[in-house]
């Protein structure tokens, strides 16, 4: 039985992890409430897969406390409610995949039905198909599927969109964006920035092992406050604060209206002129960099 009483689906406090020398994460507070759908991005090496694997027991923080749903990752009562997907995970290439499902199956005490697995991870053509024989993107999916195979109450992805092409990856958002509909905690690793964008309510900025940013994926973006201003001009403007090519300017900038004064101030000629939010991507790159690219 997993503890009733708790709300939080995951709890950090204070979590460190130290390779050696190399502090990977650095006294990180995290609070995953039951039912939501967390991204959690960083550039490469910033502590995501880290988190992960605390997540799941597979590795003992240097310091601080963690738990899933209340208790020790490590409690088979925890284990048995939590689908992974890692970056890796060694299968037996003879099985065929419906073989490898109905192993997986048996681990868990209510798991789903082969067919739903096979229907969600969009590998219903290969139920009869010997791993070995599995392209990469099905090999994805068929780790996807073994993910979900005991229906479980949370579930942690690492980056699980890599090397799918842009239709299986499109499709394995849709469902995890229907598992998190069905009140399912999801927390997933990426470092594509449209994905948390397009599924997540939640989005976790890690750099260098710390949290930079928190909120959802609009507040996110609203923390940078950045807008992009973009024109085309007849004139040669010599100005840092733009990026040009050719006779299109562009600048992020946190006051446009000033930008355009000061443009207008001095004569320069503006046309197609548009004025948008920074993109979560940019808003990472701002972040991350410190924002020293390109912004007015
Ligand atoms: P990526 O996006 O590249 O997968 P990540 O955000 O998942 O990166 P981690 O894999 O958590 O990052 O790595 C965080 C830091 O810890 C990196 O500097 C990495 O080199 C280091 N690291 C990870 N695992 C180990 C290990 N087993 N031994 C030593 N250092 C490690």
């Amino acid at each position: 039985m997993i503890a009733a009483g708790s709300d939080e689906a995951v709890v950090f406090r204070g979590i460190s992890k130290k390779y050696g020398a190399l502090v990977a994460l650095d006294a990180i507070d995290l609070h995953v409430p039951r039912g939501q759908n967390v991204a959690i991005l960083g550039p490469n090496g910033a502590g995501k897969t880290t988190a992960i694997s605390l997540m799941l027991g597979l590795r003992k923080a240097s310091a601080g406390s963690l738990s899933v749903f209340g208790r020790d990752p490590q409690d088979p009562a925890v284990r048995s409610r939590v689908g992974s997907m890692l970056q890796c995970s060694g299968l037996p290439e003879y099985l065929r995949v419906d073989e490898a499902l109905a192993l997986f199956c048996s681990y868990y005490p209510t798991p789903l039905p082969i067919g739903e697995l096979l229907e969600l991870a969009g590998i219903r053509e290969t139920a009869g198909k010997r791993i070995a024989r599995l392209s990469g993107g099905q090999l994805q999916r068929l780790y996807f599927a073994l993910a979900l195979c005991g229906n479980p109450d949370l579930l942690v992805l690492d980056e699980p969109t890599v090397g799918l092409d842009v239709e299986a990856r499109r499709a394995l958002l849709a469902t995890i964006a229907e598992i998190s509909k069905r009140g399912r905690t999801v927390v997933m690793s990426t470092h594509y920035l449209e994905e948390a964008d397009a599924v997540a309510d939640r989005v976790i900025v890690i750099d260098r092992g710390r949290i930079i940013a928190d909120g959802t994926p609009s507040e996110v973006k609203g923390a940078v406050g950045r807008k992009r201003i973009s024109f085309t001009s007849p004139a040669a403007i010599d100005d840092e604060r733009f990026v040009h090519s050719g006779n299109r300017y562009e600048a992020l900038t946190e006051s446009p209206e000033r930008l355009l004064r000061d443009l207008f101030a001095r004569d320069i000629p503006i046309e197609n002129l548009t004025v948008t939010g920074a993109t979560l991507e940019e808003a990472f790159v701002a972040l991350t960099s410190g924002g020293r690219e390109h912004v007015a």
